[in-house]
Order: C-alpha cells, then structure tokens, then sequence
C-alpha cells in the first residue's frame, strides 16, 4: 500500500463502530468527528466514505485497494467531497456553505453513496450554520456528511443537535510512532524524533508542522541562552517565527513551540519525581537547580500563554513572558 491510500492505525473502537453500521447499513445522514487537530479524523471520514464505497469490504470496512478506495484516498473521487474553511478567514464563510448546499442537492455522477467531509466546523457562524442546518438536517438520502471539530464546544448547539458525535481520542506515542516512520521531513535522530513525538500528544499532524517548522532547532537555541540572557532567548524565539506575513501562521509556529518546551519541562518534572527513560534532549542540564515547584510554576504559565496565543496577545510580549518564566 503506498503513503497515499489509507493507513489504518489507531482509534480501533471507532473504525469497528462505524464498521458495524455500515454492515447493517444503518448510516446516519450526519456526523460529527470531534478530537485534537491533526489526529486522523479526516483520513478515518474518508476511510468511513471508502466503506461505504469499497468493492471488497473486509467486516464491512474499506480494503484501501479497489478502484473506489483508491480514488477516495487520493481525493478524485467524484461522490467524495472535501470542504473546509479558506486559510485566510476566521470564519467558515457563508457562501461556501451555499456552495455545499447546492453541490449537496445535485444528482450524483455514479452510483453509491456520496461522503462530503467538511472541516472546521467549529467556525461557523450563525449565518453559515442557518444556512446549512436544513440540508444537515434532512440530507439527500444517497448524502452523509461527516463534519470535522477540533473543540467540541465551540460547534454551535443547532449543528451539534443534527449530527450523530464520534469523539477522537489523541493516539498513543507508538502510534504516532508508526504512522509517521517514513516521514522524510522529521529529524533523522532517533532521539530527537522522540523528544517531537511526545509534544505532538498525539497528534501525526502536529507532529509534521512541528518538523517542518523546525521547532526542535528553535528550542535548542531558546535553552542555550534562556538561564544566562532571557532578552536574546525571546529574540531568538520571535525571530524564529517566519509564518511569513501570515499572524495566524506566526500564531501557529509559537503554540507548537510553546507546546515543545511545555514537554520538555513535563519530561523535566517527571525527571525530578524519579521517572527514568526520558528522551535525552529533556533531560535537565548537569548544573540545573531547578525543583518541581519551579517546573510546575513554569508549566502553569506557558499553559496560560499558549491559551492567549488564541486571542490576540502579542507576540513578542508572549516570548518574553516565556523567557522570563523559565526556571532559573
Ligand atoms: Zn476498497
């Protein structure tokens, strides 16, 4: 099977759920995936769309293999739609919900059930959700729509009240470990493999925004500096973030950041409770004083700022609260 058809790791529980339903063919008109971004609910939607297709199903699951599973994974299939919010809104924009409705409510090109996979359906706005709930609610009975939320509570009620939930758990580091084996833009060092591994809780996706932001380099050089000069470490840390002219992709480059040295203090801490086996990189430096109160504390703020990442704080305010937070 090669990198692009569908790799069937982790989340078993809701492969098998939905499996059964299929079986019995018993689909509802709407789902809605919820869990951590980057996790595989889009892939295991278009796995679901794959079962539902799939020409040699095994206990009612896509085989990955046939014609319909291979047009599904490589997303050229015309009955399997993908939809999500364009980059540069903040919100899921009106007239691509009228776009969907209309698509949705066309005569289908080949036989089958038709999957549309709609992301981000946590940012829609009472106009977008008005304008969908009626074709969410009653979808044409050759339609599933299968909506993708990272935050659960940030979906409207009205849309939440029409679709079936499929919660998503992160997977384990294992997982994550084998789904990601042959990524080519991840460290080569094993080591330094792990110490991203257990930042991305889980995550494959965060996982490779991770690796192709370099935020391992930029937490190397941010620990170089931060105990003798914690100005230079913010410097160094803002100017790491080159999400070009894009403050949301600058936003985006600082959480996964945040969320590599949040690891490497956890690793840190467990380190001082007695935990062995930590991934070399956090283990803490020979002349390090630091307690567990002092990590704890620490945590506790880059939590805090990785919170206000979200809203509108600044960013360079926000290297130099990480900065001037660190233990010392
Ligand atoms: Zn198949």
């Amino acid at each position: 099977m090669s990198d692009a058809l569908f790799r069937p790791i982790g989340h078993d529980q809701v492969r098998e759920w939905l499996g059964r339903v299929v079986t019995a063919q018993r689909a509802n008109g709407a789902y809605l995936f919820t869990g951590p971004d980057g996790i595989g609910k889009s892939a295991l939607a278009l796995e679901f769309a794959g079962a539902l297709r799939c020409q040699s199903p095994t206990n009612g699951w896509s085989c990955g293999a046939c014609n319909e599973c291979v047009r599904i994974a490589r997303g050229v299939h015309p009955s399997v739609r993908s939809f999500a919010k364009p980059d540069d809104k903040s919100a899921f924009p009106v007239e691509l919900v009228r776009d969907i409705v209309d698509e949705a409510s066309k005569k289908r090109l080949e036989p089958g059930m038709r999957v549309f996979v709609i992301a981000d359906a946590d940012r829609f706005n009472d106009n977008s959700a008005n304008a969908f709930l009626k074709t969410l609610e009653e979808p044409p009975a050759d339609l599933i729509i299968v909506l993708l939320a990272e935050n659960l509570a940030q979906v409207l009620p009205t849309i939440i009240s029409r679709c079936q939930p499929v919660r998503f758990s992160p997977l384990s580091d294992h997982q994550v470990k084998q789904i990601t084996a042959g990524w080519d833009q991840l460290p080569v060092n094993p080591d330094s493999r792990e110490v991203l591994i257990r930042a991305a809780q889980g995550s494959p996706g965060r996982l490779r925004r991770m690796g192709e932001a370099g935020v391992l380099d930029t937490a190397r050089e941010f620990l170089k500096s931060v105990r003798s000069d914690p100005f230079l470490a913010s410097e160094k840390l803002i100017d790491s973030i080159q999400g070009g002219d894009d403050n949301e992709g600058k936003r985006a480059q600082l959480r996964e950041i945040i969320a590599l040295l949040t690891a490497t203090l956890r690793d840190r801490l467990l380190g001082s409770l007695g935990a062995a086996d930590l991934a070399p990189f956090t283990r803490p430096f020979p002349d390090e004083p630091f307690t567990a109160d002092h990590l704890a504390a620490t945590l506790i703020t880059l939590d805090d700022l990785r919170e206000r990442i979200d809203g509108n704080v600044n960013l360079k305010l926000c290297c130099d609260a990480i900065a001037l937070a660190w233990p010392t």
